[in-house]
């Protein structure tokens, strides 16, 4: 599959990561939709653009006119059929559930055109089971961003044994245009980063419930005494707790059960509504974007 260069992308799911993408792509050029089920969404996805914007021209990367002609290039949809109806490239970003994923792409064959690439921002699901949802699997792929999505450089293209090279050329092209650093992962469970950045997630939350150092030291003793510029569980707070419990669980199921097991705090926390920043409160105090520590961090093994 060839298919028309990429001028218009759809971005469907106006969370955390929909609304970043939508941001980098319509900054990029690209006339750019953005839908999301809920309807209230897109339109505080577009004020949260708006801001993010703004903090850029503050810190003097982006231009006032730039940000004009970003938002003139985003148009929010209430709808999937229009919103996806020209797309040359659509971009999954819902939750990490397989059935809710499979059920959009099945619709998307209908409702994007037939060369139109579709790619999931899926952090660990197999995007060959995402593919089986459709009659043309060869134009599936992962095209997998991080959180914040304007500060983050890397974009996973994840390739799958059905996945036409052609889409591979044409998604890189388009990281690329985005001022990202794409790399091509084979679709292995967790890819190359989930896999990787859980691992060491999941271990300070156990070493967390063990009592071996409250949180803020953790994260300072991957901060300060390994040069990572954000410590394990300050990352598991911006990614969202409900996410991050949602790869554990995959990966525990597809790789390794014991590796894998999500730590009791993490289950608590997402059962209390404590999903991190996004509501304000996870393995820190979320005050005005900032981290704060807990006064009295949870030891799970003391319960
Ligand atoms: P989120 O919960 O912030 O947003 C998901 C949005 O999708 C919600 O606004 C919800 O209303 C909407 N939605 C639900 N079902 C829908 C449907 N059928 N059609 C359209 N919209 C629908 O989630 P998120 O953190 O943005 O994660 C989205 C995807 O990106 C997941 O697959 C996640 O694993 C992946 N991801 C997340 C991060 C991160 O740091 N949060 C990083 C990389 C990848």
């Amino acid at each position: 599959m060839t298919g028309p260069p990429i001028r218009r992308v759809a971005v469907i799911g106006a969370g955390t990561m929909g609304r970043g993408i939508a941001q980098a792509s319509a900054q990029a050029g690209y006339a750019t939709t953005l839908f999301d089920a809920d309807p209230a969404v897109p339109a505080r996805a577009r004020s949260d653009i708006e801001g993010t914007l703004e903090e850029g021209i503050a810190r003097g990367k982006v231009t006032a006119g730039e940000k004009v002609s970003t938002l003139e290039r985003l148009r929010l949809e209430t709808e999937l059929a229009p919103a996806v109806a020209d797309a040359d490239l659509v971009v999954e970003a819902i939750p990490e559930r397989l059935d809710l994923k499979r059920d959009l792409f099945r619709r998307l064959e209908t409702l994007a055109p037939g060369t139109a690439i579709l790619g999931s921002n899926t952090s660990s699901l197999s995007i060959a089971d995402i593919a089986e949802a459709v009659q043309r699997p060869g134009r599936v792929l992962g095209l997998h961003f991080f959180n914040p999505v304007h500060r983050m450089r890397l974009v996973e293209i994840v390739v799958a044994p059905g996945t036409e090279s052609a889409a591979v050329e044409r998604a890189r092209a388009f990281a690329e245009s985005l001022g990202k650093r794409p790399i091509v992962v084979r679709d292995a469970p967790g890819f190359a980063t989930s896999r990787l950045g859980l691992t060491l997630g999941l271990e300070a939350m156990r070493m967390m419930e063990e009592g071996v150092a409250a949180a803020e030291d953790i994260d300072l003793a991957m901060e300060l005494g390994y040069n990572h510029p954000m410590g394990p569980l300050k990352l598991t707070d911006l990614v969202g707790l409900d996410v991050r419990l949602a790869i554990a669980e995959h990966l525990a199921r597809t790789i390794d059960p014991t590796r894998f097991e999500p730590p009791a705090v993490l289950r608590r926390l997402v059962d209390e509504g404590k999903l991190g920043r996004k509501t304000g409160e996870g393995f820190y105090v979320w005050r005005e974007g900032k981290a704060v520590p807990k006064e009295d961090p949870p030891k799970e093994a003391a319960r």
